[in-house]
């Protein structure tokens, strides 16, 4: 991976229109398009792009919206709100919460989910996360999961609830910042992690999405990564629909800052050299990025977004306020009225903290309105899940 990110720093211009020019790229040629000599050539990428990306998955964008189910995690992870140092307002819905969450969402429009939990066996465990998928099922054609790793003989029965999609961002593809940013908690573990899509596909799952977190490593260092490890995976999980996100670390609670910077234009760069290395594979963009930018990258290659997210469980519809706790050092503070800055009072927060700060704050309808204006066509059921269901 050292070498192919040399490769796109040092790369020169002729190199890149020779690898743009491909109809089959390398690992190698991917490199050459993330390099700057061939941000020169971001017109002529995006114009490729636009065209492949037209003619794999037509003029549609598919839309998902996560449901955030529990804050609670037992891990540090430095650049994120849940982490268990982090002292904030922390909630696990309870089932019939989760069902009025999703209610909430459906009546948006939503028919993919994206549930999300810290990772916490006593709070978010197996049981509950089947029960919260079967729970689900009936109503929600697309069920993915953004949950801490398991072992293939745990994942089994939530596809058996009717889970289909798993997403684990690998967060950082360099072993040293890995160390770093994770002081605590089963999340330590690089390999266990990087090898969880895997173990996922073994126990069914058949939409995979996988990522880097952009503003911890180089972004060049961690899009070879993420390269690396999508080829990989579809050479040998090739029964699976894989996507790769795009996500670029937002302000949360801790105040992590990011270690290094990603402009919008290399976030463009990178869509384009990821379409025109991986033809089939949905690009996801998420309202981590504001709403002008979200619309301008549309047209280079996103396939997939979300729309009028909340990152705090309950905040679609306040469900579970009733039973938020205030944690200092990961353990649980009964929360009394005016006890802290966190507390619930007429001034401040009544519900559980979010894990980051969202860019796009468009409602559902307004994204739904601005993917039609730009010509494409919102998509709100998955009909390959249904259809293979
Ligand atoms: S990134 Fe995930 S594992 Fe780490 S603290 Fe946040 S919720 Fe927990």
């Amino acid at each position: 991976m050292q070498s192919l990110t040399q490769k796109a720093q040092a790369t020169g211009a002729a190199a890149a229109r020779e690898s743009l020019a491909k109809s089959k790229l390398s690992l190698g040629d991917f490199a050459h398009l993330i390099s700057p000599a061939a941000a020169e050539l971001l017109e002529h990428m995006g114009r490729r792009s636009h065209a492949m990306t037209q003619q794999r998955f037509g003029k549609v964008i598919r839309m998902f919206a996560p449901l955030y189910l529990s804050n609670e995690c037992v891990n540090n992870c430095q650049y994120c709100g849940f982490s268990r140092d982090n002292p904030i307002l922390r909630v696990t819905l309870s089932l019939e919460d989760v069902k009025r969450e999703a209610q909430a969402l459906k009546e948006q429009g939503f028919r993919n989910l994206l549930l999300v939990a810290g990772e916490h066996p006593k709070f978010v465990s197996n049981n509950y996360l089947k029960d919260c998928i079967a729970a689900l099922h009936y109503d929600w054609p697309g069920i993915s999961l953004e949950v801490g790793p398991m072992e293939t003989a745990d994942y089994r029965p939530l596809v058996e609830a009717g889970a289909d999609g798993l997403v684990v961002y690998q967060e950082t593809y360099d072993r040293k910042i890995y160390a770093d940013m994770h002081t605590a908690g089963p999340k330590r573990n690089f390999d266990w992690r990087l090898e969880t899509p895997e173990r996922a596909y073994a126990a069914g799952f058949r939409r995979l999405g996988i990522s880097p977190l952009y503003g911890l490593a180089d972004w060049r260092f961690e899009a070879v990564g993420v390269a690396a490890h999508a080829d990989y995976l579809l050479r040998n999980c090739w029964k699976a629909q894989l996507t790769i996100s795009l996500p670029r670390l937002r302000p949360c609670a801790g105040e992590f800052q990011p270690l290094t910077h990603m402009t919008d234009r290399d976030l463009a760069q990178l869509v384009c050299a990821f379409r025109l290395m991986f033809p089939d594979v949905g690009l996801v963009l998420s309202t981590r990025e504001p709403a002008k930018l979200r619309a301008g990258l549309i047209p280079l290659g996103i396939t997939m977004m979300s729309a009028g997210s909340h990152t705090e469980p309950g905040g679609y519809t306040g469900a579970g306020k009733e039973k938020i706790h205030h944690t200092e050092r990961g353990r649980i503070v009964e929360l009394a009225s005016g006890a802290s800055e966190w507390a619930p009072t007429p001034e401040h927060a009544t519900n559980a903290t979010g894990q980051f700060q969202i860019a796009d704050e468009r409602s559902a309808d307004e994204v739904a309105d601005l993917i039609r204006r730009l010509g494409y066509e919102p998509v709100w059921k998955d009909w390959d899940a249904a259809l293979t269901a």
